[in-house]
């Protein structure tokens, strides 16, 4: 059995938003907008060109808990909407999606910046009151995604790095799924087409991404940041949800683990997931400078302490590892075993390369 999932409907592109109207309109007529406070000043001269539908506004800031998801639903429902659209980063779209989804709603996800290749799924992670990750939702697919790239070049050109890095991984972890036969996150094996969207989707960073970053942090909305763009928010989206996750998203889950990389980026952090996973196994030299040189330049890390971590922290480097290799852990559907001893040379052996790609 293999399994493929996607949004409904895909629309990207510089100046997308103006057809926000045309474009909700074919899902329904009384809409609720949850938009990031972050963004409102942006977003709103769009919410109020939409007439003849109806507009509920509600800004928002905040966290994917279960009590903000009851809230948000409950006020969707009371607004007598029937599409929930929602605007911002990642824990604005997983807090529309979760409250669309519990108030039986349509749900458009409307990403302001292309941080990670979340917006296209169906997957929502939810926080507890203390910030610490409770869980993953496995819901509905957006009915419409919207990326406006001349809104996605106004956030600050990390955010785009950072999607990028949270990209670059997802063909080398749907590969090692695939020649494992592990499952992708609906719990079965990825089709083709997820494998294909994934090559596709490294091949674009690889070739283009130099550039969109250089064009994104000049605020220019240009082909190779569409076509960026499209790599880290579509075909990463399908080709992670479809295609499964290895041993670079299991590192960041272990990275996760210690407090100083939390003023981190998931992509940032996934990014050193990915490097450090090319130490697990024998692996040609030219791939190692390949995607070494590419992170230095695009401003991902390369190094331990790029994300805030000590390499000389024994203690530190032994609890990244234990969270990565625990049982049922994205790093067992790498091709070989992976056990924590592997993980902590993995982790010393791509911060001493990194050192050769980033000037002290
Ligand atoms: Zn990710």
């Amino acid at each position: 059995m293999r399994t493929s999932v996607f949004p409904r409907r895909y629309v990207q592109g510089p100046g997308v938003l103006r057809q926000l109207g045309p474009e909700l309109s074919k899902l329904g007529k009384e809409i609720f907008a949850l938009v990031d406070k972050m963004v409102i000043d942006q977003i709103t001269p769009f919410l109020d060109s939409l007439a003849p539908l109806s507009v509920t506004i509600r800004p928002f800031t905040g966290h994917c808990t279960h009590k903000t998801v009851e809230e948000i639903a409950a006020e969707a429902l009371g607004s007598h909407a029937t599409v929930l659209v929602a605007f911002g980063g990642g824990s604005v779209l997983d807090v529309g999606r979760s409250a669309a989804a519990a108030a039986s709603m349509a749900f458009v996800s409307a990403p302001t910046v292309a941080a990670s290749d979340a917006p296209c799924s169906g997957i929502s992670i939810v926080y507890d009151d203390n910030g610490v990750m409770a869980g993953r939702l496995s819901l509905r697919n957006p009915d419409l995604v919207i990326v406006d790239t001349a809104v996605i070049v106004k956030a600050p050109v990390r955010f785009f790095a950072a999607g990028i890095g949270d990209g670059l991984a997802t063909w080398y972890e749907a590969d090692s799924c695939r020649r494992s036969h592990g499952p992708t996150i609906s719990g079965t094996a990825g089709t083709l087409l997820a494998h294909a969207a994934a090559e596709l989707c490294r091949d674009t960073i690889l070739d283009r991404g130099r550039q969109a970053v250089r064009d994104c942090a000049a605020g220019l909305a240009t082909p190779d940041v569409d076509a960026v763009g499209e790599a880290t928010v579509l075909l990463s989206g399908i080709g992670f949800e479809s295609g499964g996750l290895g041993a670079a998203h299991a590192i960041h889950n272990g990275l996760t683990m210690l407090p100083a990389t939390a003023r981190y980026m998931h992509g940032e952090k996934v990014a050193f997931g990915l490097l450090a996973s090319l130490f697990l196994s024998p692996r040609p030299d030219s791939l190692r400078r390949e995607l070494f040189s590419f992170c230095a330049d695009v401003g991902l890390p390369v190094r331990l302490r790029d994300i805030g971590c000590d390499g000389a922290d024994d203690a530190a480097l032994a609890t990244i590892a234990a969270k990565a290799c625990q049982p049922g852990a994205n790093i067992h559907n790498e091709p070989f075993p992976v056990t924590e001893e592997m993980v902590v040379t993995a982790l010393r052996a791509a911060d001493l390369y990194g050192a050769a790609y980033r000037a002290d």
